[in-house]
This record gives structure tokens, C-alpha cells and sequence, in this order.
């Protein structure tokens, strides 16, 4: 009798992990890599050698694994000693040659929550400055605008203002589904580097990874608990040291989760970035996800669960 149990709770387990499985594979897994602050971001290493060494290693890995990304410039660091730098032009270049697309960051990336729209938007049209020469010459167009600190108006007026400014000018702009704090690891990391303290550096790294992997977990449920699917994802990184050293990892780990790499143009064709209403308007910058949650009228409980960066490294950079 005991063993005829065993078998029907065995047979019971084995049917649950099946099922799992099956409803695993259901689920659609597209995500585009999109790289921020664009030619480099850098707090302790901010000489070139330094951003053409990321940009080898982002571009390298890139093609290594298929992924077309789209990098959004702040034309504002490609000027030196007042002039236009050939070096940083040329890390532009580098990301057309390898078939990535570029984005409009705007200028100076300024904080609009502390301006009136009628300042901000001279930092957009100066954003177009060299960058649009750029593409021009490698017979691209200036499509696409990523808002920085991905803040869109704290205000409806402002959030309108802004957003007539950008269709006017014709921009798509390049939305955010899984935001995250890869610009604390980085600044850890270098900091550790700084120190010379390698083995602090290695475990950033791999918590970085780690941390990763649960920030898309989590934003892969908030999908399907928001919209009943899993979005084609738009990821938000930046042109830093700690992803160019860990970029393999990374995209290993999306692959890992069974995720393919798509463009900005294919994440688009996603209904949801079109179709659905942002009416967020607050100062945080968030993911479009949790905008349109808030605007559905989802509060607290919702937001609930995403992950935290490690407190020794937040105490490390203070
Ligand atoms: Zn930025």
C-alpha cells in the first residue's frame, strides 16, 4: 500500500515538472540590448585608451553572439578642449561598421525634472550635433531618442511638451522594459579596480551576473502579470568597463534563459510600446512596464519583489 503511494506521488511530481517545462517553452523570449551614454561612461578611467577598449570588447562580443544593439549618444562627450575628438568620433564609427544602431541621448544629458521644457529641448536638438554627420556618413538616418535617466516629465504638461517636440522631430523613441542599476556595479567595480583589488572587482563581476539574471526574472512576471505575455524586452545598459569585461557572461546568461537577441526595430513591433498609455508623471525614471502599471492603476504590492543591489557594494561606493 505505502509503496503504490510513492508511485502515485512520484508519478503526481513527474507530471507538475512536465507540465512546468511545457509552459516554460510557451513563453516568448526576445529581448534588445540597448547600450547607454555612448562613446563611454567611465568614473575613475576616463581616458580614451579606456573607451576604445570597451568598445572593442562590447562590439567583439556583439557579433560573437548575433546581437544587434542600439547605442544612445551623448554628442556632448565627443568634444575635447572645446573641439570635436577625432578618437571619440571614431567610437561611433566602430558601433556603425558593426552594424549597430545609434540613439539621440541628447547633448549634456541633463535632468529634465529640474528644468522647464523650453531648456530642455535645446539639449536634444544639440544632440544631433556631429551625430547625425555621423550616421550621414555611413548612410544612416538619426531615428531613434532614449530620454535620460529615462525621466519623460513629472508633469503632464511637461511629459506633452516633450513628447510633441520629439514626433515633431520625427524621432521613434527607444523605450526601457527592464531597468536596473549596472551604473552602481560599474562604479563599484572600477572603484575596486582603482584599489588594485582584484579579487573585490571578480566578485562584483560575478554578483553583477547574478543580479542580472534576477532583474530579468522579475520583469519577464511583471510582463505576464501586467499584459498576459512576455514583452519583446528592451534591456537598459551602459557603456561601461564592468559590461565590457562581463558582456559575455551576460548575454551567455540571456541564453542561459533560453532568450534570443532581437533589434530595436523587431522589440517595436511589439504592440504594448504603441499601443499602450503613459500617463507616470513623476520624477522617477522607471521601466515602461511599471509605467503603463501605474497608469492601469496597479499600486504597491505590484511593484513588490524587484531586486536589490548587494548593500556591500552600495557601503563601498559611499
Ligand atoms: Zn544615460
Amino acid at each position: 500500500m505505502r509503496k503504490k503511494v510513492i508511485k502515485i506521488y512520484l508519478i503526481f511530481i513527474f507530471c507538475i515538472q512536465f507540465l512546468k517545462l511545457l509552459h516554460s517553452q510557451d513563453i516568448n523570449r526576445e529581448i534588445c540590448i540597448t547600450v547607454d551614454d555612448l562613446p563611454y561612461i567611465t568614473k575613475y578611467f576616463k581616458d580614451i585608451k579606456t573607451g576604445q577598449y570597451i568598445t572593442d570588447r562590447l562590439l567583439t562580443a556583439f557579433r560573437k553572439y548575433g546581437v544587434t544593439a542600439l547605442g544612445s549618444v551623448n554628442s556632448g562627450k565627443l568634444i575635447t578642449n572645446g573641439n570635436p575628438d577625432s578618437e571619440k568620433i571614431n567610437i561611433l564609427n566602430k558601433w556603425l561598421d558593426s552594424e549597430m544602431t545609434l540613439a539621440n541621448h541628447t547633448y549634456a544629458h541633463k535632468n529634465y525634472n529640474r528644468l522647464f521644457f523650453s531648456e530642455f529641448k535645446n539639449d536634444i536638438t544639440d544632440g544631433e550635433m556631429y551625430l547625425k554627420d555621423i550616421l550621414k556618413g555611413k548612410n544612416k538616418e538619426l531615428k531613434y531618442f532614449r530620454h535620460p535617466h529615462l525621466y519623460r516629465g513629472e508633469t503632464k504638461e511637461k511629459a506633452d511638451s516633450l513628447q510633441s517636440f520629439l514626433d515633431s522631430l520625427g524621432y521613434i523613441i527607444a523605450p526601457v522594459s527592464i531597468d536596473n542599476s549596472d551604473y552602481i556595479f560599474s562604479w563599484a567595480y572600477e572603484k575596486a579596480l582603482s584599489l588594485n583589488n582584484d579579487s573585490l572587482a571578480k566578485r562584483i563581476g560575478t554578483d553583477y551576473i547574478s543580479y542580472m539574471g534576477e532583474v530579468l526574472d522579475y520583469y519577464e512576471s511583471q510582463s505576464i502579470n501586467l499584459l498576459g505575455y512576455n514583452i519583446k524586452h528592451t534591456l537598459l545598459t551602459h557603456a561601461n568597463l564592468l559590461n565590457a569585461n562581463f558582456i559575455e557572461e551576460l548575454l551567455a546568461m540571456y541564453i542561459s534563459k533560453g532568450y534570443k537577441f532581437i533589434s530595436i526595430e523587431e522589440a517595436l513591433e511589439d504592440r504594448s510600446y504603441t499601443e499602450l498609455k503613459d500617463e507616470f508623471y513623476k520624477k522617477s525614471g522607471i521601466s515602461w512596464l511599471h509605467r503603463w502599471a501605474y497608469t492601469m492603476g496597479k499600486r504597491g504590492d505590484f511593484f513588490k519583489g524587484e531586486p536589490e543591489v548587494p548593500v556591500y557594494i552600495s557601503e563601498f561606493i559611499k
